[in-house]
């Protein structure tokens, strides 16, 4: 029996980390090759990122994000485990919740992770935890599109940790849960493109307040103790951790181009 249930939660842990490997490939890879090298000439006005990478640094967020997915694969295997034995709170019939929930628990899921992120992204940065779980992300002063998951193994467990908080706590249907998880990936291979791709009007309107920006986290991986948020920008409003310089910066790139 407990046999059983292991080697279902292996298999189904190796299941969603192949996903995560596609996923991470497809959007990196197309990512990449449309800024680094099909446009690199004609978006050079965009580029927010302080220096071009070299193969060494490339390599070496392609090797940290690839053992993050084989992180993350563990914990889903745990998580399948707990499933298995009855205790998360993932749902399989669209009815039990209804349609409402069904859509309303995208945004819980995308509001929850901008929280935890920004939470625990704040305690990595303190001086004892730095070193042993966040310095390896920020190896990469001038982040490209593959250091999405380009993580120390303990900091990959810290970012794993959003999923069993999801469907410990919220009702988790598994479709919404993978488009959380693709939605999550999307704007992280963003935000480390290096290029700011939102058009100049987008700071002065109400978005600008809101989202966050390639050029945001741009900038935290040059400076460092500032532009601690993940999707929103509301945490390091509340909180004065945005860069004095932010909005300025969003202004300057792209100025051929608005
Ligand atoms: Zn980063
Ligand atoms: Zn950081």
């Amino acid at each position: 029996m407990i046999g059983q249930k292991l080697s279902k939660s292996f298999s189904a842990g190796f299941g969603v980390s192949t996903g995560e490997l596609f996923w991470y490939l497809v959007l990196a890879s197309s990512v990449w090759a449309v800024l680094y090298l099909v446009l690199k000439s004609r978006l050079r006005h965009r580029r927010v990122a302080p220096h071009e990478p070299n193969s060494g640094q490339i390599a070496r967020e392609v090797t940290y994000s690839l053992r993050s997915i084989g992180v993350f694969g563990l914990v889903t295997t745990l998580v399948v485990f707990a499933e298995l034995s009855g205790g998360t709170m993932l749902y399989y019939k669209v009815g039990d919740y209804g349609w409402w929930w069904l859509v309303a628990s995208f945004f819980v899921m995308v509001f929850l992770h901008d929280a935890y992120f920004y939470w625990t992204h704040r305690l990595m940065h303190l001086g004892r935890f730095y070193r042993r779980f966040h310095h390896a992300h920020h190896l990469s002063t001038s982040p490209t599109p593959w250091a999405a998951y380009a993580f120390s193994p303990w900091e990959a467990l810290v970012q794993a940790g959003i999923g069993p908080l999801i469907v410990f706590t919220i009702p988790s249907h598994p479709s919404v849960f993978a488009a959380f998880m693709l939605w999550q990936i999307a704007f992280n291979v963003y935000g480390h493109c290096g290029y700011e791709l939102f058009p100049r009007w987008f700071m002065r309107s109400p978005l600008g307040l809101f989202l966050n920006t390639s050029t945001h986290h741009s900038q935290h991986h040059e400076k460092f103790r500032s532009n601690y948020g993940l999707y929103f920008n509301f945490w390091d409003r509340l909180m004065g951790t945005n860069h004095p310089a932010y909005e300025a910066k969003f202004e300057s790139v792209g100025a051929r181009n608005s």
